[in-house]
């Protein structure tokens, strides 16, 4: 086998990603650059490639790839770009955004997952992401405003500080709903006022906050 294993991720992109739509060639590319069974625990690294989310321990899932694929697509990432996610997890959504933009700012509630992130992050080679412990329904007032914001955790509705935090032109992409299923949606900070969009129909864990779900 393959020890840096690029010819799955090649066979990943074509039967998971490019088959099911997804065309940016930046992002297409950045799946098949960046290392995801870096990013999965020790158990589950033969898996790594696979069509399906992966548990990461704490209760809490790595995406599919497909889902990590659309939510970059959808976030319009350009070269350059100052990035927000909340909800670092394994760091792998972070390291997409991260080998496409200038900049990203990760947020993550649980110390050990930051922990475990910084780690697959440095091992992956990446460089340009910062990850800090705090509850991310707060945004990162210290280093908006930004480009492009990805919530990867279910929430109830957008929380105001992030739209505060997103630059003009900037784009905001997060799963809304109910704990149990939410619909993609983005809102584009445009100079007449906010575009909102609907798309795909996606399943994540909750987002816990002051402007998420309570504990
Ligand atoms: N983007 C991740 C997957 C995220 S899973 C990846 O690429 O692997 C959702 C993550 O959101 C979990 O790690 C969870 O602990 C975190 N989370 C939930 N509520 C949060 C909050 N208010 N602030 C920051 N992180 C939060």
């Amino acid at each position: 086998m393959n020890k840096d294993r690029a010819d799955e991720r090649a066979m990943m992109v074509q039967s998971q990603i490019q088959s099911r739509g997804v065309k940016d060639l930046r992002v297409l590319r950045a799946l098949e650059i960046v290392p995801r069974h870096l990013f999965v625990p020790e158990e589950f690294t033969r898996d790594a490639y696979c069509d399906h989310p992966i548990p990461i321990g704490h209760d809490q899932t790595i995406s599919q790839p497909y889902i990590v694929a659309i939510m970059t697509e959808l976030l319009v990432p350009q070269e350059g770009d100052n990035i927000l996610e909340i909800g670092t997890g394994s760091g792998y959504q972070a390291a997409i955004l991260a080998t496409i933009c200038g900049r990203v700012v990760s947020i993550e509630r649980i110390p050990a997952l930051a922990d475990a992130a910084r780690v697959s992050l440095q091992r992956a080679g990446v460089k340009n992401v910062s990850v800090f412990v705090a509850d991310g329904t707060l945004g990162w007032p210290e280093m908006a405003p930004y480009d492009g914001i990805i919530i990867t955790a279910a929430t109830p509705s957008i929380p105001s500080p992030l739209i505060e935090q997103l630059a003009p032109g900037g784009r905001l992409v997060a799963p809304v709903g109910t704990t149990q299923i939410q619909e993609l949606v983005r809102l584009t900070k445009n100079p007449e006022g906010i575009l909102k969009e609907r798309f795909d129909g996606v399943r994540f864990v909750p987002l816990i906050g002051k402007y998420g779900w309570r504990m």
